[in-house]
């Protein structure tokens, strides 16, 4: 998939890595986007001869709220944290540090602002220390960022998915948007045969054009836009919507918001909260238009998912998904729902179109979001901050 010359220069840059203890740290094995890149990330470090381990940080939910209301803030929503809810956040991680013993690493790799403060508890450090966000930092609340900020500033860099969320920042700082695993479960190939019967064992009915966005139950993904677009297409053009939805272990919000959800249930939409992957790719292959109308998103990964199955996607015109989607060249970026709105009705109405944007999209993923362009990154980022006798 990649070709010999890229496959080789990996090779090359793991050699030179080779035998060096790697653990990365993050709050949850299980949902979201960061989970859904250490998985095959760790593997593949680990297949490169690089002793890479995954740590978590455990957490009680009043931490989980308190990082929850840091991960908004971080996008953007006006919150203070109380004097209280710092000494929950940094007592608890206080006690993840206890746990882990990184002393014997060449390198860590924190991952988002749950275990931020880590760093303050190994003082003696001739290690690396990363920490790589994966939020959409475009305007974070700068109260709470400066707090933040006196966490990052110890780090030896600062790694953020795009070149725009970049901050005025003590250490250095590096860009590596994420990207996908082409042969997991989620994005390899299925046939049409197996993704009808994926969506028959779900009872998602298959009669009309199907209208899907995939997301963890979270206003960010803006889910009642999502239903306020579907209804304003419906009226010109029959088809079905369906939400899809985890919820991340270290996301309070999701239960309440699933529960409002619910109430917008009518003839023609379908909301299920299940985590399966096969049904996530058996749906963006099926799925007529996949939107993703996030009001902020760091990345986007379920954008490149379904790029890569060669969807038609519209996504939100916002952060990492402006990365991916080129306006009108293969996909569509979208303000608002009534925009969303629009843009279905066309796309619904016309297959070449839709054929059209789902190929470009699927080169586009192939040339700058797999999996092996992220090794390399990392491969490049542990050179540069690795042993410095290696
Ligand atoms: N996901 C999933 N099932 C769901 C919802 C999301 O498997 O019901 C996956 C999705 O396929 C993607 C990840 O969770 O791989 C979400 O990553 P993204 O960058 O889109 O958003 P985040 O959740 O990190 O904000």
């Amino acid at each position: 998939m990649i070709g010999s010359a890229v496959a080789e220069r990996i090779a090359r840059k793991a050699d030179r890595v080779s035998g060096m203890r790697v653990a990365h740290v993050s709050s949850t094995f299980y949902g979201g986007g960061v989970t859904e890149l250490l998985t095959p990330l760790t593997l593949m470090m680990n297949a490169m001869g690089i002793d890479t381990d995954w740590h978590l940080i455990q957490g009680t939910p009043g931490f989980f709220g308190c990082t929850k209301k840091l991960h908004n803030t971080l996008q953007g929503e006006k919150l203070s944290l109380s004097d209280a809810e710092r000494a929950i956040y940094e007592e608890v991680v206080s006690e993840n540090a206890a746990r882990l013993h990184l002393e014997d690493d060449d390198a860590i790799i924190v991952h988002d602002p749950q275990p931020l403060p880590l760093i303050s508890h190994f003082p003696a450090r001739e290690t690396p220390w990363l920490w790589q966000c994966h939020v959409d930092l475009s305007s974070p609340f700068a109260p709470v960022w400066s707090y933040l900020r006196g966490f990052v500033d110890q780090y030896n860099t600062a790694i953020f998915s795009l070149p725009e969320y970049a901050q005025d920042l003590g250490t250095t700082q590096h860009f590596v948007p994420p990207a996908i695993d082409p042969f997991s479960p989620k994005n390899g190939e299925l046939s049409e045969k197996e993704t009808g019967e994926f969506l028959a064992n779900y009872k998602i009915p298959t009669d009309r054009p199907l209208v899907v966005q995939i997301s963890r139950f979270d206003r960010w993904k803006d889910p009642q836009g999502v239903i306020h677009a579907f209804r304003k297409a419906r009226e010109q053009v029959d088809c079905t919507l369906v939400l899809v939805g985890n919820n991340a272990s270290d996301d309070p919000e999701g239960e309440a918001i699933l529960e409002e959800l619910k109430n917008s249930i009518e003839e023609g939409i379908v909301i299920i909260a299940v985590d399966d992957p096969i049904l996530v790719n058996a749906l963006q292959r099926r799925a007529a238009v996949v939107l993703q109308k996030s009001l902020r998103e760091g990345f986007g990964l379920t954008v490149t998912e379904a790029m890569w199955k060669g969807a038609a996607v519209i996504g939100g015109d916002v952060g990492g998904i402006r990365h991916q989607i080129k306006d009108g060249w293969n996909g569509f970026l979208v303000k608002t729902s009534d925009e969303a709105a629009a843009r279905i009705v066309e796309v619904l109405k016309d297959p070449q179109l839709r054929e059209q944007l789902g190929s470009r999209a699927r080169a586009t993923v192939r040339e700058k979001f797999l999996m092996s362009r992220l090794l390399e990154d990392w491969l490049d980022l542990l050179i540069r901050f690795g042993r410095p006798e290696v």
